[in-house]
């Protein structure tokens, strides 16, 4: 049984950019998941992990010789604003691995107590937070989607206040880098050109080693942040959070807090009851990924030309590839939704597809799946208009393996993840373990799993999802 090897590039970066931290520890952990297969990508031994040192390791007990244990520096624009400190305040990174084929990865410990960063926070996550990312982010990993992953659940066996006393647990989650725009930001915002300077060149080698200086750095997050919208929007998923300090620049999808999937089609859905304006509603996500993306951007600034008047016009220049780019991502990304290559052809029977679908209120996965099987058509009032669209549709010629990778016949289903949560809370974890089989491969057309393929009955629709933390 072999311990992780760790080789912790970012704790070598200038001091100020985190603060070292211990992690609080837990009172009775019990391993609730382990995610083996990911474990092996890594370059782990996944009976390591499950023994007693990885269980001391992945419940903050004992961090193995070798470990970083930091909190990474951020801040952020929520909701617009400006908050110039905010920092792993729940969040350690034990450290970084490089797996076999030379990818590095950070490992991190979510909701192993307090830090330098915490403010007001606990540095705590209840049960309901863990299981939600642990289903949703491997999801998205199993669609294709790039996201940070789930390597393990662990339970603390502690008790964290919330309106109520619930379970306390652990997410340990992996990414490529935990760097965000707000990472960049809070150096900007310092005039801190030095750190800027060194966290650009270690983002850069870490996420777009092609890129040579600090503008194709940023042309190189504007069309990763470009793809990873247009994946978002295929698959019917709304952040629901995207906070500057919640866009990685690895182009990888980060913090599954209030995130939830659409159940019927309504472009302007807001799930979170924390976003009263809407700003992060499902069809706003590429217009905040500009927003965003500009924020990047405008701290940039001091590297990308002496003279800033050109320094700006680069920015801009940049910045403003993106509408262009989301467009050729989604037609790609929707196109494929109907088992077609992109054309005037596809993006015109995407267009008139996803208007009946909303005039309806239909289901978003079950009418694209159900392309493949002929029950498409049941999701809708007006067959009469579906059929004329299906005929124009197969006139397009579609192939059916191109449609079958592209349209998951599950998803997490918000009233399936809060029923999951819920049975969790009482102590059964078997309905987390049969969704989260379900959805390591949400291509399948497996009858065994049809229930969790459903679309909620109006009784059990969840509208209103929390950040919960
Ligand atoms: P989020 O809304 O999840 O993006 O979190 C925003 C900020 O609040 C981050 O800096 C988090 O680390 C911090 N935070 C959230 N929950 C807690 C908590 N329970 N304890 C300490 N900090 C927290
Ligand atoms: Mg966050
Ligand atoms: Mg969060």
């Amino acid at each position: 049984m072999n311990a992780p090897v760790f080789d912790n590039s970012y704790a070598r970066l200038p001091q100020r950019m985190f603060a070292p931290v211990r992690p609080m520890g837990s009172p009775d952990p019990q391993l609730l998941a382990l995610n083996a297969p990911l474990a092996q990508r890594l370059g782990l031994d996944p009976d390591w992990l499950a023994g007693p040192e990885g269980l001391a390791m992945l419940s903050g007990n004992a961090l193995p010789p070798g470990a970083a244990g930091i909190a990474q520096a951020y801040a952020g624009q929520q909701f617009g604003h400006l908050v110039p400190q905010l920092g792993d305040g729940r969040a350690l990174m034990i450290g970084e691995v490089v797996a076999p084929d030379g990818a590095r990865f950070d490992l991190q410990l979510k909701g192993s107590g307090p830090t330098p960063f915490s403010r007001q926070g606990d540095g705590l996550s209840w049960l309901g937070p863990v299981l939600r990312e642990y289903l949703v982010s491997e999801f998205m990993a199993a669609a294709g989607v790039p996201t940070t992953r789930a390597l393990a659940a662990v339970a603390t066996g502690g008790i964290v206040r919330r309106e109520s006393r619930l379970p306390g647990a652990i997410l340990t989650r992996v990414a490529s880098s935990h760097i965000r725009v707000g990472t960049f930001e809070y150096f900007a915002l310092r005039g801190d050109c030095e750190a800027l300077r060194a966290l650009t060149e270690h983002a850069g080698t870490r996420h777009f080693p092609q890129a040579e200086t600090p503008a194709e750095f940023l042309s190189a997050v504007v069309a990763a942040q470009a793809r990873l919208i247009a994946l978002w929007m295929g698959l019917g998923f709304v952040h629901g959070v995207m906070n500057t300090d919640n866009m990685a620049v690895s182009g990888e999808t980060i913090d599954y807090g209030p995130c939830a999937f659409l159940d019927e089609y309504q472009p302007d859905k807001v799930f979170s009851s924390i976003d009263r304006g809407g700003r992060y509603a499902y069809d706003q996500q590429p217009h905040v990924a500009v927003w965003n993306l500009a924020q990047l951007a405008s701290c940039l600034i001091p590297l990308l030309d002496e003279d800033e008047d050109a320094a700006v016009a680069e920015a801009t220049r940049i910045v403003h590839a993106y509408p262009q780019l989301f467009e050729v991502e989604r037609d790609r990304v929707f196109a494929a939704k109907l088992g077609l290559q992109p054309s005037d052809t596809a993006r015109n029977l995407v267009a008139r597809l996803l208007e009946q679908m909303a005039e309806e209120a239909a289901d978003f996965t079950r009418v694209f799946a159900g392309l493949s099987d002929g029950s498409a058509r049941a999701q809708f009032r007006d067959t009469a208009r579906f059929d004329v669209w299906e005929q124009d549709w197969r006139a397009a010629a579609p192939e059916q393996d191109i449609m079958s990778r592209a349209n998951p016949r599950r998803i997490p289903r918000n009233h399936r993840i809060e029923a999951a949560i819920a049975a969790a809370v009482g102590g059964d974890t078997a309905p987390f373990d049969r969704l989260r089989a379900a959805l390591s491969d949400p291509f399948a057309d497996r009858e065994e799993w049809d229930d969790l393929a459903a679309a909620p009955l109006a009784s059990e629709r969840v509208t209103r999802t929390f950040c919960g933390t």
